[in-house]
């Protein structure tokens, strides 16, 4: 059977940053797809609206065949087995990151044990770059380019 090896790379994206931008490249390596999965989750209240955000990561990904954008509402593990993936990718920034990634990874392989869950390391230039201190930097008029990609400009 030809099974291709599919990973998805769940997130806000509120809005995307070159942190995410340099671990989903990082996952894009490690199997033939990669699905970013722009999470709508209407209890969490977003700073960009969802066309908005799915917006600026198609368009940082457009040229990259293996990687494709889609939105998603409900648990992370039910859409990884939609989409068929095997790997469920995350950045870990700090033990702060790692001990919060660890509790749901834990309870996601607990929902379903076939599904993995992989941590990349953030570059150690962009560890300090998260969306909450983006969105704080824009509210502010101040410049985000510098932490946003190159490919995209958010006004
Ligand atoms: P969520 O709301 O699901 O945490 P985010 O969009 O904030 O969504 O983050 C998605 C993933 O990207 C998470 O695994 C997060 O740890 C990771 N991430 C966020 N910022 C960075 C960064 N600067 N470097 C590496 N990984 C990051």
């Amino acid at each position: 059977m030809n099974k291709i090896k599919i990973g998805i790379f769940p997130g806000s994206f509120d809005p995307i940053t070159v942190g995410h931008e340099y671990i989903i490249h990082k996952a894009a390596e490690m199997v033939e797809s990669l699905i970013i999965g722009i999470g709508d989750n209407s209890n969490k209240r977003h700073h960009f609206n969802i066309e908005k955000r799915e917006e600026w990561v198609k368009k940082t990904f457009e040229n990259y065949p293996n990687i494709s954008v889609k939105k998603y509402s409900g648990l992370t593990i039910e859409f990884a087995k939609k989409e068929n993936s095997k790997f469920i990718f995350r950045g870990l920034r700090s033990t702060i990151d790692f001990e919060y990634e660890k509790q749901i990874a834990e309870t996601n392989s607990f929902m379903d044990e076939n599904i993995e869950t992989v941590f990349l390391l953030a570059n150690k230039k962009y560890g300090m770059i998260s969306s909450s201190i983006v969105r704080q930097i824009f509210i502010n008029n101040g410049n985000i380019d510098p932490f946003t990609p190159k490919a995209i400009h958010i006004t």
